[in-house]
């Protein structure tokens, strides 16, 4: 794959593929510009060196026709006033009205096109409509992690036809992963949470035989625990998981790997954010049900955290949006942000969980796309990803 740096954009018209799916407000304003700045450093470089930005993105999920509540113009204001560029918004994304305003861009300058999304094209992969998107630039550059697992358009096409390359954050999001999946330093523990085994069993399957630990939390930890005939009361489980669970415990054991499950809970009487709740373990009685891991097993999951060279962490350990449930996550957090390790944290709510704690920083590699990461995590290749190697 090339790198941008070897790219020659000088004057040239650079198509970026840019992830700008931001939140709107009611008004329509973006209420978090965090994609908009995540892009920045690619499209300062460009703007550094000469070139004729041409940006594209999907907002919103349109469906194949325009709506103009998903219209970009909100988005290139905002890059705007990030950036001090001059940002033409084009009244769509192919035709020859945009094809007019991609030849007369000025060097420095930025040509924002209209929602990708508004053609039924672009998520059909279309490839005529890749063609004429294309023809907009002369070089391509996807920076936009978060869709490269879509085989859309202006993802996985476009790159048939320009020379391209990665952006600096998709660059970053590639190589994180390469190293995790296919050079961790040891020993390696994965962290994995979340709602649902059925969301994450082919990572958990994908991941056993490279990790040395994997420690298990979130709603996920009751369906294993289940599957050991531990009771876990009224706790969400998935009953036609339970097998899957099981064999993977004993693929885990039969492999020598460590996988460590909850050994006490904070288990409330209702799903409710001002439920009573008590503390109990191994298991959890009738009546109740576990929303967060235990004290104890924060300090044996602390301490499994201790000597680990790489760490994986994608997932809450429980109800993280209440506050009496979130202290699991919260200690996962600062055991990851504080360990001597490599280590990779990706899924919203982990995320949200170390900005909460202001962490963000002291961890290696933040990742910013949830499907797109499960994904490379499961080993699956990325069309997105495929597409640039292939180019
Ligand atoms: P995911 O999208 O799979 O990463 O799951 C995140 C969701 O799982 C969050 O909304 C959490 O509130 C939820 N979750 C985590 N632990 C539990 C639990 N013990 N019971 C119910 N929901 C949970």
């Amino acid at each position: 794959m090339r790198h941008l740096k070897d790219l020659d954009v000088h004057d040239k018209r650079v198509l970026v593929r840019v992830d700008f799916n931001v939140p709107l407000d009611e008004q329509g304003r973006v209420s978090s510009d965090a994609r908009i700045k995540a892009a920045l450093p690619t499209l300062t470089y460009l703007h550094e060196q000469g070139a004729r930005i041409i940006l594209m993105s999907h907002l919103g999920r349109p469906k194949g026709r325009v709506v103009d509540s998903l219209r970009m113009g909100p988005v290139g204001e905002r890059l705007a006033e990030l950036t001090g560029w001059e940002v033409v918004c084009a009244p769509d994304c192919v035709g020859p009205e945009v094809q007019d305003l991609a030849q007369s861009l000025l060097p420095g300058h930025v040509l924002l096109l209209e929602n990708l999304r508004f053609h039924p094209q672009e998520t059909q992969g279309d490839e005529e409509f890749a063609r004429a998107l294309a023809s907009l630039g002369e070089v391509y550059v996807n920076d936009a992690f978060g869709t490269c697992h879509r085989a859309h358009a202006s993802v996985a096409v476009v790159p048939r036809f320009l020379p391209s390359a990665p952006g600096f954050l998709l660059e970053a999001e590639i190589q994180a992963f390469q190293k995790i999946l296919h050079n961790p330093d040891h020993p390696y523990v994965a962290i994995l949470g979340g709602a649902k085994v059925s969301d994450k069993l082919p990572v958990l399957t994908n991941l056993l035989p490279r990790v040395d630990r994997l420690l298990i939390g979130g709603a996920m930890a009751y369906t294993f625990l289940a599957a050991q005939g531990i009771e876990v009361g009224q706790s969400r489980v998935e009953e036609e998981l339970i097998t899957s669970a099981r064999l993977l415990l004993q693929t885990a054991q039969s492999q020598g790997k460590q996988l460590l499950l909850p050994v006490d809970h904070v288990a409330a009487v209702h799903f409710a954010e001002d439920s009573p709740y008590e503390i109990t373990g191994p298991g959890i009685p009738d009546g109740l049900m576990g929303l967060d891991i235990g004290p104890r097993t924060r300090i044996i999951y602390k301490e499994a955290l201790a000597d680990a060279k790489t760490i994986l962490w994608n997932g809450p350990m429980g109800v993280f949006e209440w506050p009496e449930f979130r202290k699991g996550t919260e200690a996962i957090a600062q055991d990851v942000a504080t360990a001597d390790a490599y280590s990779v944290v990706g899924g919203g709510d982990s995320v949200a969980a170390l900005e909460l704690l202001g962490l963000q920083g002291n961890v290696s590699h933040v990742s910013t796309g949830g499907g797109a990461s499960l994904e490379l995590l499961e080993g699956k290749t990325l069309p997105g990803i495929q597409a640039l190697e292939q180019a």
